[in-house]
């Protein structure tokens, strides 16, 4: 079981995964300097369910074994387990100030789990059975599980099986007595590196003409088959410099892969949803519920950080007294403790399906992913506005360290003077990684299109707002009702 970051990172030492960046296949990514901030994050995962004062957060009791479990592999047994999650995602976030990548798998487990035990019920196979004995071994060993949905989709206004090329969702291209082969990609694929498990799921509801494209299944993150092409991050090779002030983040960092699936073998006993196209949609939804509301636990994490970084920063140029940077840094902390509100919300409304697992509640899960669509950037903004300047035109860490500029920028470059200059360096080197650097992509753009883009929220809003009760509520009070 691994319970360690050695442990950890000893597991990754073992896995043999193919992975691209730069156009090159890396020999190992376990000390590769762009990957290791990644795998840092996700350790705290472990480290923090040691620590005696986060122990009781980042653990539960399995429904499935009764032993303890690190909460990142729980099916949630009450609306106190899912509100301890939004606070473990929340103490995480501040706790890295980047993603940690554990909570898609998580989202994975517990929508797989209500779903499969629908399916069992309505069409008498054994699937949820399956499934819990595959998320038994994960708690058992504590494993790292890559939830996989998001495929390429090529042209939007096509289904799966009109699109040009079929592949461009994943799905079944064989089946035989042992298992079956699938055949696609998934993208934007969050902590895919530092995962022991790819956990695939379809992307969309699918007619009876797509029966091949409805999908669910695990498979080892180093099987045959299966390629990792790294994606790009803004400033992301100052991971490369050998700095750790122009980084920003030095220690954590997340990233996204796109993950290659060429014909790769499940057996049967790993496969969890194979060509029952009638549940593919709701799969999506509740999938998609839950991990927008664990938006409203790590974004505000992070956003914490940044707040104190922005304070920090005011006190060090000397601005801290002005009213107006007073009020705009009561006005991040209102948007951030706006969205903590909306994920407990949607935790505390959270209601038992027939497996057992607590669901999330829909409307107020879309809500909160619909507010984290928006904010941050607010917190961003203001963020930035507070900084100043130099935010944008500092001198690199190489020459604050030369021997002729270096003590030139210390001097010029300093704030208030009871602080060294390096810590003015340092605040705005992580303003800067947050707000506009590789941060930004999991505080900012990932706040926009992870688990869905904003239509999707939208969508599905117009969806639950049970606009007619409302109708009702005004037309009794206006007098109109028919039974006024
Ligand atoms: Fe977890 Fe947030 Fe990262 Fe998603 S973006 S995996 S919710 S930390
Ligand atoms: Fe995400």
């Amino acid at each position: 079981m691994i319970k360690t970051k050695a442990d950890f990172l000893d597991s990754h030492r073992r896995m043999h995964k193919r992975i691209f960046m730069f156009g090159e296949e890396l020999e190992s990514y376990i000390d590769h300097p762009m990957v290791q901030p990644s795998l840092n994050a996700v350790a705290m995962t472990y480290e923090l369910a040691l620590d005696p004062a986060h122990a009781e957060l980042l653990t539960a009791e399995s429904s499935l074994s009764g032993k303890p479990i690190n909460r990142f592999t729980h099916l949630h047994q009450s609306t106190r387990d899912l509100v301890d999650k939004i606070k473990m995602q929340r103490l995480l976030g501040q706790c890295t100030a980047c993603c940690f990548q554990r909570c898609v798998g998580m989202d994975s487990f517990n929508a797989l789990d209500v779903i499969t035990f629908q399916m069992d019920q309505e069409l008498g196979s054994s699937y949820n059975q399956r499934f819990r004995k595959y998320l038994a071994q994960v708690q058992g060993e504590n494993l790292v599980v890559d939830g996989a949905m998001t495929d390429p989709k090529g042209n939007r206004k096509l289904s799966p099986s009109q699109q040009a090329d079929p592949d461009l969702h994943l799905r079944i291209v064989n089946e035989d007595e042992q298992g079956i082969t699938i055949r696609g990609a998934k993208m934007h694929q969050t902590g895919a590196i530092s995962a022991h498990e790819i956990l695939v799921m379809p992307t969309r509801s699918l007619s009876d003409k797509e029966k091949d494209y409805a999908v669910a299944c695990a498979v080892p993150a180093d099987a045959d088959g299966i390629i990792y092409v790294y994606g790009r991050q803004a400033s992301d090779t100052r991971k490369l410099e050998g700095g750790k002030i122009d980084v920003g983040n030095y220690h954590f960092g997340g990233h996204e892969a796109l993950i290659i699936f060429q014909d790769v073998f499940v057996p049967w006993e790993r496969v969890f949803m194979s060509r029952e196209y009638q549940y593919a949609g709701s799969l999506v939804e509740l999938f998609a519920a839950h991990h927008r509301t664990s938006y409203g636990g790590c974004k505000p994490g992070v956003g914490d950080v940044l707040i104190g970084a922005v304070q920090a920063i005011a006190r060090i140029q000397g601005t801290d007294h002005a009213s107006h940077i007073q009020d705009k840094l009561v006005e991040m902390v209102h948007l951030n403790e706006t969205l903590y509100a909306c994920g407990l919300a949607a935790s505390y409304e959270g209601n038992p399906s027939e497996s057992g697992t607590y669901r999330i509640d829909y409307l107020l899960a879309n809500i909160t992913k619909l507010n984290v669509t928006r904010f941050p950037y607010e917190i961003a903004r203001i963020a930035q506005d507070i900084a100043g300047g130099l935010l944008v035109t500092m001198p690199s860490e190489k020459d604050f360290n030369h021997p002729e500029v270096g003590p030139l920028l210390k001097k010029y470059l300093v704030g208030s003077h009871e602080y060294p200059t390096e810590w003015r360096q340092r605040l705005l080197r992580l303003i800067e990684n947050l707000t506009i650097g590789a941060g930004s992509i999991g505080y900012l753009v990932e706040s926009m299109h992870g688990a869905g883009s904003p239509m999707a929220q939208r969508i599905m809003l117009a969806r639950l707002a049970n606009m007619e009760t409302k109708e009702s509520y005004a037309l009794k009070i206006a007098g109109l009702s028919e039974t006024n």
